[in-house]
């Protein structure tokens, strides 16, 4: 089985015969004589594409003989022995390309530019990171590795792989010597980095495009990197452009001035915040006084002021609000509950009352079935279960049975 890939990363269109038919998790796959398939290793994720109309979902290396398995998403209609056509989808193929030999030229240029070695490498659809063995790195720092890298890509230099001879491998410099065994493939990048690896790569360093670094994260002791290269930076700098764009013209300004008008609308909203909280407190202190003025002149032969208010759609730290604003009269009981999904109860009194509220609230609650509640004797509240405004009316009522005398 010859991988051509290897010398031959443009192919994307040959013939070859069909050896074996298999299967691999249950799906069918087959092997050839020769493929340019490239199956996934190395960090690389495999190649999709076609062998005569049936779409390869996956290509991976079968343990034990090394064969390339050409997964297939349905059955091959060809017998062993038989010519077929692959078609390697080129998009698909090119991208990871140009972002392995873009990765090569990043991880040499963070070695010159801030002596950090890449200790991990991830490709995939959705993102293409290096780890380097470095907690940090300043911004200046990232982007001068940048700019070295964009430099070799405009340099469009040749880039040369092959499988040096045993003698010939002790005098190459490799940034990294790998430990797995087997022949060793060096790709050298002319004049700025060589480096064993089996992926595929692009022939001159222009066809990289660009490389663009989006982010760094901390991992412990290592640094992410995670860049982009060719077609996915375009694409990058497409959508972050439209959306600056938007954003400015959201904020009516220059893209430029977007940080000063979010900061300007932070201060804004918090000093907005502020004002409304006032005015709230103000609105409930209101409420209570006027449910109190109500409630007092019910000439109550106790002599208590009793407040029973069942409240719909209301906050429950608003209610707390006014219940606490009901007992800063003397002699008085305040009952209040929120009706909704967590419906809530409070039971409290002015410190000359001298009853227990708690007492009075788990009356309440027994009405809906519960007992989560508790608190002071002049201040007790709970609830959690869904109830309607007449079942908070209902509750408040037992509780008020328990204080009247
Ligand atoms: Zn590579």
């Amino acid at each position: 089985m010859q991988r051509l890939y290897y010398n031959d990363p443009y192919t994307t269109s040959f013939e070859a015969n069909l050896i074996e038919q298999a299967t691999y998790n249950g799906q069918p796959a087959v092997v050839l004589d020769h493929t340019y398939f490239y199956p996934t290793s190395g960090g690389q994720p495999h190649d999709t594409g076609l062998l005569n109309d049936i779409p390869v979902v996956d290509v991976v290396v079968r343990p034990g003989d090394e064969a390339v398995l050409h997964v297939l998403n349905a059955a091959p209609t060809l017998p062993a022995g038989q010519p077929v056509h692959g078609q390697i989808d080129w998009d698909r193929r090119f991208d990871y390309m140009r972002h392995h030999t873009g990765q090569h030229i990043l991880s040499q240029a963070f070695i010159q530019v801030a002596n950090a070695e890449t200790i991990g490498f991830h490709m995939s659809q959705d993102s293409i990171t290096i780890d380097l063995d470095t907690p940090a790195l300043k911004p200046a720092k990232i982007d001068a590795a940048e700019d070295l890298a964009n430099r070799i890509i405009a340099d469009n230099r040749p880039v040369r792989t092959w499988f040096p001879a045993e003698s010939e491998l002790a005098d190459l410099s490799l940034r990294k010597v790998p430990e797995v065994g087997g022949k060793l493939r060096v790709v050298d990048i002319d004049g700025f980095d060589m480096n064993a690896c089996g992926g595929t790569h692009v022939a001159h360093t222009g066809e990289i495009g660009m490389i663009k670094v989006l982010r760094v994260e901390k991992r412990g002791d290592s640094l992410r990197v995670e860049f982009r290269c060719g077609a996915r930076a375009l694409l990058d700098y497409r959508e972050k452009n439209v959306l600056v764009h938007q954003l400015a013209a959201e904020l009516t300004t220059g893209y430029w001035e977007i940080p000063a008008a979010l900061n300007k609308l932070r201060d804004e909203n918090k000093a907005l915040r502020k004002e409304l909280g006032a005015l709230q407190s103000v609105l409930l202190a209101h409420e209570a006084d006027r449910l109190w003025q109500s409630a007092a002149h019910l000439d109550r032969p106790d002599g208590y002021t009793l407040v029973i208010q069942a409240f719909e759609d209301r906050d429950v730290s608003e209610v707390r609000t006014i219940a606490q604003k009901l007992i800063e009269h003397p002699a008085t009981i305040a009952l209040c509950g929120a009706a909704g999904e967590k419906a809530h109860l409070i039971a409290a009194c002015s410190d000359d009352v001298g009853q227990d509220m708690v007492a009075a609230l788990k009356r309440g609650l027994a009405v809906w079935g519960i007992e989560q509640g508790g608190g002071r004797p002049t201040f007790a509240q709970g609830g959690g279960v869904a109830a309607s405004v007449e079942e908070v009316q209902a509750a408040l009522e037992a509780a008020a049975a328990h204080v009247t005398r």
